[in-house]
């Protein structure tokens, strides 16, 4: 009977400096904006006083506030599933934390969930980060763009909204390495995107390294598409191709000019180009089977310590 309208999931690593800020400006856009609400952070494994502050935002307003505390650090996307299967909203909207996203924003995605959107995209005006994530970013959204056929402006950018049968689905997946906005893409009927302000971190640093980028685009490639195990399939078949023509070649050059002698290099150029390439296709074939190996084990995604709520029945 009480259930909110909107629920905002926030997912938090090590956050303290931007918590009280973003608080502030939430709530008070949330209260702007006259409908029912609910909060729910998730703290990923936090080393910082990030789940002290959070506790307490949660006494401040105990039935607005929830917390999950997580016992370790699981990942942005898994501390925002665990919020998911407990947001109680019939539109959920994600943020992240450190106020890159203004939380201002939000009443702008709930009229496009107003109009009948399932779900609403951000896409990020004027973006503020570092050159090398900007290129890097422009670059992924395109090979995910060619390869998973999910249409998407902006595949990082978390501020989005969710009508509440999308986020069902998406917790019924039990996916272990996910990329949420682009499962939500793939069980949409009616998306939509809009512009949002983006603004510099307000503090601390990112989370991700370059590392982490990479881990997180493999898990989207792999996790929506089998084009990479096909691009090696058909580069075999075209190496061997070429090579047929070649052995042909030299056949036939060998019995009108002679044996060939040179070309010693040449040759182990092209070779350690092909054991390259044979290599990366045993990596992709490894990126597939191992998130198989992860899938069958079916250990928990994530581990929870703790929840602060108050639950009004
Ligand atoms: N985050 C998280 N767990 C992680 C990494 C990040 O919960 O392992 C949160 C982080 O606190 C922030 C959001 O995910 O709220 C986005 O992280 P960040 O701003 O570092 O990413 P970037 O904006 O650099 O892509
Ligand atoms: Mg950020």
């Amino acid at each position: 009977m009480t259930k909110p309208y909107v629920s905002v999931v926030i997912p938090v690593y090590n956050e303290q400096e931007n918590l009280p800020d973003l608080f502030l400006r939430l709530t008070t856009a949330l209260d702007k904006s006259g409908q029912s609400y609910e909060i729910l952070f998730t703290n990923d494994g936090s080393r910082d006083n990030s789940l002290a502050l959070l506790r307490d935002f949660h006494r401040q307003r105990p039935k607005q506030v929830r917390v999950i505390d997580f016992n370790g650090n699981f990942g942005q996307h898994m501390a925002i599933m665990a919020a998911f299967e407990r947001a109680r909203g019939d539109v959920i909207v994600t943020l992240d934390a450190d106020l890159q996203n203004p939380p201002e924003e939000i009443p702008k995605l709930l009229r496009e969930i107003e109009k009948g959107h399932d779900v609403v995209g951000g896409y990020r005006k004027d973006r503020h980060d570092s050159w090398f994530r900007r290129k890097a970013s422009r670059l992924l959204n395109i090979v995910r763009e060619r390869t998973t056929r999910i249409r998407m402006r902006d595949q990082g950018c978390m501020l989005r909204a969710y009508r509440r049968n999308i986020v069902e689905h998406i917790t019924a997946s039990g996916e272990t390495s996910t990329f949420i906005p682009a499962l939500a893409m793939s069980y949409a009927a009616s998306p939509v995107e809009v512009e949002v302000e983006h603004a510099a971190r307000a503090a601390g640093t990112s989370k991700y390294r370059l590392y982490d980028l990479i881990r997180l685009n493999f898990d989207l490639m792999t996790g929506f598409s089998v084009v990479p195990l096909q691009m090696f399939t058909l580069f075999g078949m075209a190496v061997a191709a070429g090579s047929l023509v070649f052995v042909v070649f030299l056949f036939i050059r060998r019995l009108v000019v002679g044996p060939e002698a040179e070309g010693l290099f040449t040759l182990f150029a092209i070779l350690y180009f092909l054991v390259g390439v044979g290599i990366m296709g045993l990596g992709v074939i490894g990126e597939y089977i191992g998130r198989i190996y992860q899938e069958v084990r079916r250990r928990p995604r994530f581990m929870i310590r703790d929840i602060y709520e108050q639950l009004n029945d």
